[in-house]
């Protein structure tokens, strides 16, 4: 049955290789009761709304894991529901403003080159560096990750992290990770200097042979076909029937966008752990793995179309094929599973299905600058932003004696703007603590406190109106659909916990992603009593006599 399963899965992507292979000897099973290997994986989007619509059909590894620990309704509780600071949480229980990843990109001023936009994960002292031409690096997160904290016990703890996105393993592995692979120009790739493994070698052959073949229509399942529907949103472009397949390609954006792109990171993975021997040796081994393909379909094509079911049902299936890979080596393995942020359906087929106050940004944000520049005789650039919501800075060609006037200005005009909620001001959000209530009664301040870093953050922040997506008409090929908002749409995101033996419950009251590393220290009898974090262990055992929280 599960062979007949995987068949399909790797005929209907025509992988030119035995995805999955059996392992050949199953290695004896651990005597240890606690963990060799923590599996840490991360669904880039996968929104507590869409994990809902979608869990009663899954039958492979997301099946396995609602029959552990489940908690629907977690939360990524601060404002910046992006990948950067949405990894930056999940295993170092710090919020971004304490992480210091404040976004996929902020500002500088203080830096010496043109381009003062600091991409998250880029080293920004290397010649030539940009935010978008870098050299990868892990030195802009500021705290330990929970791979970091394994080694500090143990250096012999192997710590492993691979993903679609460089961003997301750099988050997720930290500064001390062995191993660390992510998408570069000619497939998986790693830092300058070091070797990389045959698995890495292998696996871009294989997308190589991949993106020179031609791909055959995924099937649609039974349970996808009510998705099934096209929604036409302008300029020739229609999402909802795509069914991922395509000709040889260049572009490996194609490949990621589609269910290959999750199978290349966890057939990867798998093989690592294989020629590194993970969860093999006398001290516990960290395997964070994120997968980037369920995001890039989200942005491409929406998150309520065929593409979406369609994708959730292939990544089940792979998933349950990758933890019998390591049922097969006798791995003593606890897994968790969530996601960087959620996301939002594209306004055209929302309002099509009943959610009337859907819509795209409308103008205004792009002349900002003219704007300011007639009001104050400056010449622009005046202010600066990476989107038009969150952290806006006031550009440093602006005299220090009227940063204020112009930061009050600016205020004035985008709060003038039909789609603005809110615009928070750098004073007003530092006089606020970070709070500990639960993260569905916290307030927009308190997701923002959250966020901020006086060091990275913005002069002030701007908050869009619930259900406003902050693209206006897309061309084709540009993304439909986004994330990033304050709301809960964007902030929730399933948090499963699964190991063989583990009891089940579901508890649908809010947690945090900032709540995963200590719970996950404390199943590997991991002290972390003196880091300072935000999250705290989550009681997994269900017996009240018993905790895993010490
Ligand atoms: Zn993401």
């Amino acid at each position: 049955m599960k062979f007949a399963r995987i068949a399909t899965l790797v005929t209907a992507l025509s992988l030119p290789f035995s995805a999955f292979a059996q392992e050949a000897e199953a290695p004896e099973a651990s005597e240890s009761v606690t963990p060799r290997l923590v599996v840490a994986i991360s669904v880039d989007q996968l929104s507590a709304d869409i994990f809902a619509q979608h869990r009663e059909n899954f039958s492979g590894g997301f099946a396995r894991l609602l029959s552990g620990v489940v908690f629907p309704s977690g939360y990524q509780a601060h404002s910046a529901t992006e990948t950067c600071p949405g990894h930056s949480t999940i295993l170092t229980g710090a919020h971004p403003g304490r992480a210091g990843v404040v976004g996929n990109r902020w500002f500088d001023m203080s830096v010496a080159r043109e381009d003062t936009r600091i991409y998250c994960s880029e080293d920004p002292t290397v010649e030539g560096s940009s935010s978008s031409d870098y050299t990868v690096s892990t030195g802009n997160l500021l705290v330990p990750t929970l791979g970091d904290l394994l080694q500090r016990v143990n250096e012999a703890s192997q710590i492993v992290s691979v993903s679609g996105k460089d961003r997301a393993a750099v988050m997720l592995g930290g500064s001390g990770a062995d191993h660390m692979y992510w998408p570069g120009d000619a497939g998986f790739t790693t830092f300058a200097g070091r070797e990389l493994p045959e698995a890495v070698q292998r696996i871009n052959e294989s997308a190589m042979q991949a993106a020179v073949s031609s791909r055959v229509p995924l099937p649609i399942p039974q349970h996808c076909a009510a998705y099934n529907r096209a929604v036409p949103i302008g300029e020739g472009i229609t999402v909802g029937t795509h069914v991922f397949s395509r000709g040889p390609t260049t572009d490996s954006r194609e490949i990621l966008a589609s269910p290959e792109g999750d199978l290349l990171t966890l057939v990867l993975a798998a093989d690592l752990v294989s020629e590194l021997s993970l969860g093999q040796g006398e001290t516990t081994d960290l395997l964070a793995i994120g997968l980037s393909s369920t995001d890039y379909i989200g942005h491409a094509y929406g998150t309520h179309g065929v593409e979406m079911c369609v994708q959730l049902t292939a990544l089940d299936t792979m998933l349950g094929d990758f933890f019998d890979r390591l049922d097969a080596r006798g791995i003593n393995y606890v897994v968790m599973l969530t996601a960087d942020h959620g996301g939002l359906d594209l306004p055209e087929r929302q309002v099509g299905q009943a959610a009337p106050r859907a819509a795209r940004l409308l103008p205004g944000f792009e002349t900002l600058d003219e704007r300011l520049a007639t009001e104050t005789g400056l010449e622009a650039p005046i202010v600066r932003a990476d989107s038009p919501f969150g952290d806006f800075y006031v550009d440093r060609s602006v005299p220090e004696g009227r940063r204020a006037e112009v930061i009050d200005r600016a205020i004035a005009m985008i709060s003038a703007h039909p789609q603005v909620y809110r615009v928070y001001g750098r004073d007003e959000i530092m006089a606020q603590t970070v709070t500990d209530a639960p993260p569905e009664h916290w307030t927009v301040l308190d997701r923002v406190r959250a966020n901020f870093h006086p060091d990275r953050s913005g002069d002030f922040i701007v908050v869009l109106q619930p259900r406003v997506t902050p693209i206006p008409q897309p061309f084709p090929g540009a993304y439909v659909a986004t994330h990033g908002s304050v709301w809960d749409y964007d902030r929730r995101v399933p948090i499963l916990f699964w190991w063989p033996g583990a009891e089940q419950f579901e508890q649908p009251l809010g947690v945090m992603t900032v709540d995963i590393m200590p719970t996950l220290a404390s199943l590997i009898e991991l002290d972390i009593s003196d880091v300072e974090i935000d999250g705290r262990c989550l009681d997994l055992m269900p017996d009240v006599a018993e905790t895993n929280c010490r």
